[in-house]
């Protein structure tokens, strides 16, 4: 059975880069019919925050990314990482190591001087521990010197290292705490994960995390290596990795500021970096159907802001009006009645909308309170010679029988014809005295949505 697992560090917020490694782990995980897990790495303790593990909890469940049992949390399972340390202490395939800081230090720039790699050189690791007595000590892996390790990673290939690149590295510091390293390798195993699925960040941390596993494997069995995929990181429009400074944000901020919608979000993060042929709109349910390793390309993709925007306009136009209205009435503060009012004005609303602000917006006019206050860019609409076009369209719409789109567009036309001017001309006066904007629905719509009575009412009070 599949078992995989999103680990995040609460240090931040859920960004885009962690937001996709989640769904590709949700996606494998339920396409194969098994598990997927969540673990908070709350380790560094300086680092992590409440904020940011619940602005990951919600992140992913906005985004519809629920886990399987409890959420597990690493700084709790000290203790049980320390064990697992002791136990490769005790079978000889970890050692304690006295040497100072200071000495270290001093390693590091010796290497540094002669141009050779640092890394901690093996000091202690045939010494006898009782030469330490009773001085701090840190425990270490005795990691293979001879061979290489290879991973057959599901993403990036067949990838080697030799093991002499790789060091004696640290398992527990000298205040018994467990490493970053050890934590990840049991927490892994204890969680019975089979397929490790994250950025390609981590590949370096696999080749020592494997060493740790092996030898785990060799003191009690039963710990098969892991399958691993890594993903490339996302890039910025400018090819450098993505960061703050390309107006990265937080999963939250997609929701709250830009007024994305989850499955629009979740289908451009599926997009960047997988592929199924030409598809772009895929819904979770395909995905879960499709979605396989093959299909994560090996280069990394860059996030474009305005693909994402196209996208979500698709999804608003095929979204339910009645949630959109709810939406919309939240960003407006409008009660139930306005909820109401917003979701029968929807379907037209909608059309034009790339997110969940402009849609608010749109929908702004329907609760404005005459006199209409009118924008800045909208206003020469409504002056001049503009007024007296509007003093005619009240006339002509004041003595309309019926008040549907049919009428209302042939009475619009007949007094642009009459005026000699463009129906343009006659219609964009009319947007800004009834919506007090440049931009709107279609004029028709406008008309209908606000009715007879509030429409004239509007117009009377910006004509000459
Ligand atoms: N906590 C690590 C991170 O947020 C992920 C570790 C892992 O996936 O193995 O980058």
């Amino acid at each position: 059975p599949v078992v995989t697992r999103f680990a995040p560090s609460p240090t931040g917020f859920l960004h885009i880069g962690g937001a996709r490694t989640a769904l590709f782990n949700w996606l494998f995980a339920r396409h194969h019919g098994g598990k997927f897990l969540l673990r908070i790495e709350d380790t560094d303790r300086a680092r992590s925050t409440q904020p940011a593990i619940d602005a990951i909890l919600d992140g992913m469940r906005w985004l519809g990314l629920d886990w399987d049992g409890e959420a597990v949390f690493q700084f709790a399972r000290a203790d049980r990482h320390a064990e697992v340390a002791h136990r490769l202490l005790a079978a000889g395939h970890a050692y304690k190591c006295f040497a100072t800081p200071e000495e270290l230090t001093a390693l590091r720039e010796e290497q540094r001087a002669a141009g050779k790699p640092m890394r901690y050189d093996g000091r202690w690791r045939d010494r006898d521990p009782a030469e330490g007595g009773d001085r701090p000590f840190v425990v270490r892996l005795r990691a293979p010197t001879e061979g290489s390790v290879t991973i057959e990673d599901r993403v990036q290939g067949s990838v080697t290292v030799a093991n002499a690149e790789l060091d004696d590295f640290v398992l527990l510091r000298s205040d018994g705490t467990p490493t970053y390293m050890l934590a990840v390798v049991v927490d892994d195993h204890d969680m019975g994960v089979t397929h490790v699925i994250r950025g390609d960040d981590h590949l370096n941390n696999a080749f020592r995390q494997l060493a740790l596993i092996r030898a785990m494997d060799a003191v009690e069995g039963g710990w098969p290596d892991p399958i691993y995929a890594h993903i490339p990181l996302i890039h910025g429009s400018d090819g450098a990795k993505l960061s703050k400074r390309h107006g990265a944000l937080g999963v939250e901020a997609y929701r709250d500021e830009l007024g994305i919608l989850p499955e629009a979000l979740g289908n451009y993060l599926l997009r960047l970096g997988w592929g199924h042929g030409d598809d772009e709109i895929i819904s979770r349910e395909q995905a879960t159907e499709w979605f396989d390793l093959a299909g994560v390309g090996k280069s990394p993709s860059r996030f474009d802001q305005k693909k994402l925007e196209n996208l979500n306009g698709l999804y608003i136009r095929a979204a339910d009006d009645a949630r959109l209205a709810s939406l919309v009435a939240e960003r407006l503060g409008v009660d139930a009645d306005g909820r109401a009012v917003i979701q029968s004005a929807m379907p037209v609303l909608k059309l034009r909308a790339a997110n969940l602000n402009e849609l608010a917006e749109g929908a702004r006019f329907l609760f404005a309170v005459r006199p209409l206050e009118i924008d800045e860019d909208a206003r020469p609409l409504i002056e001049g010679g503009n007024a007296e076009v509007l003093a005619a369209l009240h006339t002509v719409l004041d003595a309309l029988p019926h008040w549907d789109t049919e009428a209302l567009e042939t009475a619009v036309r007949g007094v642009a014809e009459a005026r000699g001017i463009k129906l343009g001309a006659a219609a964009q006066p009319l947007r800004a005295a009834l919506t007090g904007r440049r931009t709107s629905p279609g004029i028709y719509d406008v008309l209908t949505l606000l009715g007879r009575h509030e429409s004239l009412a509007r117009i009377a009070d910006q004509m000459a």
